[in-house]
């Protein structure tokens, strides 16, 4: 007898003597758990002639996943992004897929001042899902993991729940079922994020009603296994069960991943020994220096960071990046930073952001290997608080902590005082069509007293001419203005309104 038959035939005893209830043990077949939980939920018979089911509802989803808020600080407040108008339309007679597909439908916009109209206009979008990404909801992850395709994993014990693992493609998932009403609990999922590695997302049911026979939850909230981050919370007003097919949207798009702009890298030279580096308008400048190259940014991902440290190690023979210049900690401004440190970057922040930056590179990426899981490397963080001057008999570069700048406290931005221009994230954006925090770039330069005659943003097509940003900016300001003027007609009053700054500073309060 093994030690682990011991334990299971002394707990069936002492279970039995204290009433306990039977916890799972490995020996437990997942498919008469699953079966159990199918009988909780209506029948399998049931389930599995269902044609479709559709929920709508409403909630919040943390913008970037937890990583726009204004800071890295695990205590800075989620930035939300409020969904409303909310339809899924389970396609549940796709026998062939497991857990069908379903048609994803709502209207989103930020909780927050944002600078573009696409954040702020509530527009209905759409996407068809199938395989992991319908693994979110009781019903279909159900009827995946008991898909005579789907291998089957182990049954464990959680708090009390008892969990089946189950695999979809290439995706480890599973399923926890409370003890007393056998319905799932939860499910649970991994999926390769840029920023995060392996990222863990445990979604979790609330609330179940019998719908026509069915059991379905009504609150709905998703958790990640980085700092325990609320990603979603979602609360449904109602399910219909095989509705009739008039009633229901078509299905428009294929499954077929739609086609990716391939990357295109673009290099300008805008002074000797300084480029700009970028790729499908996102990048930023690389400076060279007497012995390294130092890159500003590594936004985007992994596939446009590894190709802009690729085009700038080929700008000057013998000289490589060395470091690279993180202006944010937000997750598209550092998309690319564990591809970075995959090549032995140093990396230059704010030293607010060093924390978040740290639990992006030690993060794990062994489900779905990144370049830094196949090419590990320690992070080597160089913090910067109010002023740092990288310099050498051939090159000086200054880095600021920017001021004045709601949308990131806890940045920074750099100068090269000889050739005059400007490395900037966030500061602007010639894309942008509001703009709430327009102060800051005048703001900078008067406190840092510099005198910038281009601007090289990350975001958009390239450097800027100084007066063209502030042209830029005005127009965004008053755009934004405009915004809150019609929205406060409407009867709305956004986040962000009335605008607080025009392009010199905070402007002067209305006694009210
Ligand atoms: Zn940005």
């Amino acid at each position: 007898m093994t030690m682990r038959r011991i334990f299971a035939a002394a707990c069936l005893i002492l279970c039995a003597v204290f009433g306990f209830t039977r916890p799972a043990l490995a020996q437990d077949d997942p498919r008469a758990v699953l079966m159990r939980a199918a009988e909780a939920m209506g029948g399998l018979d049931r389930l599995q002639s269902l044609d479709s089911v559709v929920y709508t509802g409403f909630g919040q989803r943390a913008y970037f996943q937890g990583g726009g808020n204004i800071t890295g600080d695990p205590m800075a407040p989620t930035k939300w992004q409020q969904l409303t108008d909310v339809q899924r339309t389970f396609d549940l007679g796709a026998r062939d897929l497991p857990g069908g597909r379903a048609l994803y439908q709502e209207r989103w916009g930020q909780e927050f001042p944002f600078a573009g109209l696409f954040g702020m206009d509530f527009p209905r979008r759409q996407t068809v899902q199938s395989g992991e990404l319908v693994l979110d909801h009781p019903l279909p992850a159900l009827l995946a993991a008991l898909h005579p395709d789907t291998r089957l994993g182990a049954v464990t014990q959680e708090d009390g729940l008892i969990v089946v693992g189950f695999q979809v493609d290439r995706t480890p998932a599973w399923i926890g079922m409370d003890p007393a009403t056998h319905l799932p609990r939860f499910t649970r999922w991994v999926a390769p994020h840029p920023n995060l590695g392996d990222l863990t997302t445990t979604a979790w049911f609330s609330g179940y009603l019998p719908f026509d026979g069915v059991q379905l939850p009504m609150g709905l909230m998703q958790v990640l296994d980085w700092r325990g981050q609320v990603n979603l919370m979602f609360q449904v007003d109602s399910y219909r069960v095989n509705a009739s097919a008039a009633q229901l949207p078509p299905f428009a798009q294929p499954i077929a991943a739609e086609p990716v702009r391939p990357p295109s890298t673009q290099v300008t030279q805008l002074s000797p020994g300084v480029w700009d580096v970028r790729v499908n308008g996102a990048g930023g400048a690389v400076v060279e220096f007497a012995n390294r190259l130092v890159m500003f940014e590594a936004y985007g991902g992994e596939a446009q960071t590894l190709l802009r440290i690729d085009a700038a190690n080929a700008l000057v023979p013998g000289k490589r990046v060395e470091a690279v210049i993180v202006s944010h900690h937000h997750f598209d401004h550092t998309g690319g930073l564990r591809a970075a440190v995959s090549r032995g970057l140093e990396v230059i922040s704010h030293r607010g952001n060093e924390g978040i930056i740290r639990e992006m590179v030690e993060r794990p990426a062994t489900v779905f290997p990144d370049a830094l899981a196949r090419h590990p490397h320690p992070l080597r963080f160089t913090p910067v608080d109010e002023h740092m001057v990288l310099e050498d008999a051939t090159r000086r570069l200054e880095i600021y902590r920017v001021i004045e700048h709601s949308h990131m406290p806890n940045a920074v931005f750099a100068y090269l005082p000889a050739e005059r221009i400007l490395l900037e994230g966030d500061l602007g954006d010639e894309a942008w069509q509001l703009h709430w925090w327009g102060s800051a770039y005048a703001a900078n330069i008067r406190h840092y007293r510099i005198a910038p005659e281009t601007n090289v943003p990350v975001h958009g097509a390239g450097p800027v001419p100084i007066e063209q940003v502030f042209a830029n900016t005005r127009r965004q300001i008053a755009a934004a203005v405009e915004y809150c003027r019609n929205a406060e007609a409407g009867g709305r009053f956004v986040m962000g309104c009335p605008v607080q700054y025009d392009a010199e500073g905070a402007v002067p309060l209305e006694p009210r």
